[in-house]
């Protein structure tokens, strides 16, 4: 299945007017893009790539003159009519499962409605509901103006890095400083990272499904975590409190150890501090 053919447009805060989005122009990203499982997530991590969540935000604009553009509102009307016409498919969808229009036909709806990359493989009525509704509203909504997709991500500055195709925000080297501390930290280990979620892999083959989402994201969640204890819990740990903008609980979810060894440590920290 091809994926889109025509390039989205772009709000560009610079230039602020719309500019063609080129999707991209690396092999790295098009393999990457091209995998239903993979696309959306993290190379070095199970979190989602600022892409894929900047995918979820997008937006309608409409043109104005001299080349500004305004936000359309996403009105309750709009929201209703979308929200029948999904209702339809998602009824016709349950019923084509149940045989009634023939074996192709669940098949030809998500070819038709759906892009199965996005979808991540999953064909259930529930992913089928979540994917077309968003679409509708969506397009919908772009009856109003122009679709466009944010460059940047929400809650950022202007002016900031474009989301990356590839990392999430902790780990895109140019989102912050924090970010590039973590990517250049974990760079390092991308390969025993992808051994590790092989090997995870093979060891819960007869209890993890691989059509389901969220085992990819449980696989990467444990391989991460069992990477970092493996490289130096401790100096990990160290790390974080020295950066001082954590929580223990967070650090603790982050390491995967519990808060009371998080605590431990803390003291074990003001232990050494104290006798120097
Ligand atoms: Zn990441």
């Amino acid at each position: 299945m091809k994926k889109r053919e025509k390039a989205p447009s772009t709000f560009d805060p610079f230039l602020e007017r719309l500019v063609r989005e080129s999707d991209t122009s690396s092999d790295r990203i098009r393999a990457k893009l091209s995998n239903v499982y993979d696309w959306g997530f993290c190379e070095l991590c199970w979190r989602s790539t600022e892409y894929s969540i900047s995918v979820g935000a997008q937006k309608v604009f409409k043109r104005l003159k001299r080349g500004n553009v305004k936000v359309t509102p996403l009105t309750d009307a709009i929201r209703a009519a979308a929200q029948k016409k999904a209702d339809a498919l998602v009824a016709r969808y349950e019923q084509a499962w149940k045989g009634e229009f023939g074996r192709y036909e669940p098949a030809r709806m998500l070819m038709a409605y759906c892009d199965m990359v996005e979808m991540r493989g999953d064909r259930s009525v529930s992913a089928f509901r979540e994917h077309v509704e968003r679409r509708i509203l969506i397009a919908a909504w772009a009856r109003h103006g122009d679709l466009l997709r944010p460059t940047k991500l929400p809650g950022q500055p202007e002016g900031a890095a474009k989301p990356s195709k590839l990392y999430c925000e902790a780990h895109n080297p140019r989102r912050s400083d924090e970010a590039r501390r973590a990517y250049q930290r974990d760079r390092r280990f991308a390969l025993e990272y992808d051994e590790l979620i092989d090997k995870i892999w093979s060891q819960e083959a007869g209890t993890l499904p691989k059509w389901d989402i969220e085992a990819h994201a449980y696989v990467r969640r444990e391989a991460y975590r069992l990477l970092q204890a493996l490289k130096s819990p401790t100096s990990t740990m160290d790390d974080l409190l020295t950066l001082g903008t954590m929580s223990q609980a967070e650090i603790a979810r982050q390491l995967g150890v519990s808060r009371q060894a998080v605590s431990a440590a803390i003291k074990r920290r003001a232990q050494k501090q104290a006798t120097r």
